[in-house]
């Protein structure tokens, strides 16, 4: 499979390369990286994401190639879809792109569902940046400072600066490579973690005070909703992180963020939840279970709720998920 994937992009002239929307550093570092070598390649290439790059990610060399448009699909020789655990990740094209000719799908999550016609999905692979840096290797393509410091930023970020489980051997060794190919780490972390915009830092606060914790202090919730997203002028890209505060409690087991996405001014309301978990708890299989999916330790998932109904299923969800449910 992975030399049909090789001889399929040797072979395109125009490649459709997209990441799933929202993107966090992963999605954004895997596909710029894809794109910039295979332009490399003399090939058409055209760089999609269906979301506005978020602001600590703007200072990547040549991230204004990323676009947010693409032609009729039928121009495309092939599709290389990243870092999405589903096609429908990619928003509100993907319906689009499921017409495309020949579709890769290249990802790390454990729940992928093995969408289109070539996968390379390798889930003890720390970030689809990891499997980049082999897809460039294996194309024999010269990696310059761009493409490194967009692999770098991938593997950065989907490790959570090299502290989640998904941090592996790979991680440091593709890293220290991409710092020898002219990446400066001080410069990434200053960009990435270094500033907060202060209506990121009042979202925060918001957040902190929403946070409940569950009557046996294993699960932790904290709910955003749009008022307080307007009141703070902030957007999605500034809830980013912020579940790690509700991670890090002392016995806390599983944490979730809940955000409005859209109020319909009833009471049942779209949301996003983000999961997250130490150790043994799975939390992919809790967003499975709500239609969404990741990894063991992050996952997330979309839904259509009340507030109240939406934290007692997460809550009831969790408590009988292995690793939790020993603890009763
Ligand atoms: P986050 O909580 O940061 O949105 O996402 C955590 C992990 O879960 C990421 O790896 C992300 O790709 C995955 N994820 C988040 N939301 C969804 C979803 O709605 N569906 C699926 N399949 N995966 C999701
Ligand atoms: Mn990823």
């Amino acid at each position: 499979m992975i030399a049909r994937i090789i001889d399929q992009l040797k072979k395109s002239r125009t490649v459709l390369v997209a990441s799933h929307a929202n993107p966090d550093g992963d999605a954004i570092g895997a596909l710029l990286a894809t794109g910039l070598a295979l332009k490399t390649m003399q090939k058409a290439v055209c760089m999609y994401n269906e979301s506005a790059i978020p602001a600590v990610y703007r200072f990547l060399p040549s991230v204004h190639q990323i676009g947010h448009k693409m032609d009729a699909i039928g121009t495309y020789d092939t599709i290389l879809v990243l870092d999405c655990g589903s096609l429908e990740r990619v928003g509100s094209k993907a319906s689009r792109i499921k017409k495309g000719r020949t579709i890769i799908n290249i990802d790390h999550h454990v729940t992928n569902t093995k969408f289109g016609d070539l996968q390379w999905i390798d889930p003890q692979a720390c970030a689809t940046a990891e499997i980049i840096y082999r897809v460039i290797n294996l194309l024999d393509l010269k990696i310059d400072s761009a493409i490194a410091t967009a692999i770098y930023t991938g593997i950065l970020t989907d490790t959570g600066s090299f502290r989640f489980s998904s941090t592996n051997q790979q991680a440091f060794a593709i890293c220290a490579d991409m710092v020898e190919h002219g990446t400066n780490p001080y410069e990434v972390a200053q960009h990435v973690y270094g500033h907060y915009s202060l209506s990121r830092i009042k979202l925060l606060n918001l957040a902190l005070d929403s946070l409940e914790i569950s009557p046996n202090g294993r699960i932790s919730i904290m709910a955003l909703t749009q008022d307080m997203m307007d009141m703070t002028r902030t957007q999605e890209e500034d809830i980013d992180g912020i579940i790690n505060y509700a991670r890090r409690i002392e016995d806390v087991k599983v944490a979730a963020l809940i955000h409005e996405v859209a109020g319909n001014g009833r009471a049942r309301r779209q949301y996003h939840v983000s999961l997250r978990s130490d150790g043994d708890v799975n939390v992919a299989l809790i967003a499975a279970q709500f239609g969404g999916g990741g990894h063991v330790n992050a996952a997330g998932f979309s839904v259509e709720a009340t507030l109240a109904d939406l934290k007692h299923k997460i809550v009831e969800l969790s408590e009988t998920t292995p690793g939790l449910c020993e603890m009763n």
